[in-house]
């Protein structure tokens, strides 16, 4: 998966690339996608939610450029896959969840894989949250229509959030604020659940 999804693709990060290699993906599939945990396609959760495609979580990480002492801030934890890459990437992690059984799951699954640096909140992402802010990065892994404005007010000076924006298919964003604003740039096509 990592060799042919990942840096034949063009992302060499080694933060990234040791990350995937060090997480299992099949752990975060239910039983009956086991065999296709490491294909090159997203699968269904529960909830007709879907944990996404390998290739897209190492590309929204690629567009954060994350450090490790980076605060990050995760919207829709979903199966806890990407959640577990980003823990093994940056030591400050938030990830809010809208739907409990999703949440309760992730939840019971990275505490049994000893994560102990990843705060988690049943909620919805699109208010942020708020007592932890400001973010270095907010990556958001469900579609909205349109920025949630709350979201840019929780965002550092140089700050980026990751965001897939539109209907059915979406634009990619990286949303970086500055002195003046937020440059926004489009970083392709891709296809996530909406943001509810
Ligand atoms: N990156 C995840 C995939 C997430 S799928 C993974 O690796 O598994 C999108 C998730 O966003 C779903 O779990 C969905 O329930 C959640 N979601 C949708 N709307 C939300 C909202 N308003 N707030 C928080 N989470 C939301």
């Amino acid at each position: 998966m990592v060799e042919d999804q990942i840096i034949k693709r063009g992302i060499t990060e080694p933060s990234i690339i040791s990350a995937m290699l060090n997480v299992p993906r099949h752990l975060f599939v239910h039983d009956i996608h086991k065999q296709k945990a490491y294909s090159d396609s997203p699968l269904p959760l529960s909830h007709n939610q879907t944990i996404s495609q390998p290739y897209i979580s190492a590309l929204m990480l690629d567009l954060a450029t994350l450090d490790s002492d980076q605060k990050v801030l995760e919207l829709g934890t979903g199966s806890g896959y990407q959640t577990a890459l980003l823990a093994n990437i940056v030591t400050d992690l938030y990830s809010v969840e809208l739907l409990e059984p999703l949440y309760n799951s992730a939840k019971t699954l990275l505490t049994k894989m000893n994560y102990n640096n990843i705060q988690m909140k049943l909620g919805d992402g699109k208010l942020g949250w708020k007592e932890n802010a400001p973010y270095d990065v907010i990556i958001v892994s469900a579609a909205p229509k349109s920025i949630p404005e709350e979201l840019k007010n929780q965002i550092n000076v140089g700050g980026r959030i990751i965001i897939p924006i539109g209907a059915n298919k979406q634009k990619l964003l990286r949303i970086t604020k500055n002195n003046d604003g937020f440059n926004i740039e489009k970083c392709g096509m891709v296809s996530f659940v909406p943001l509810v």
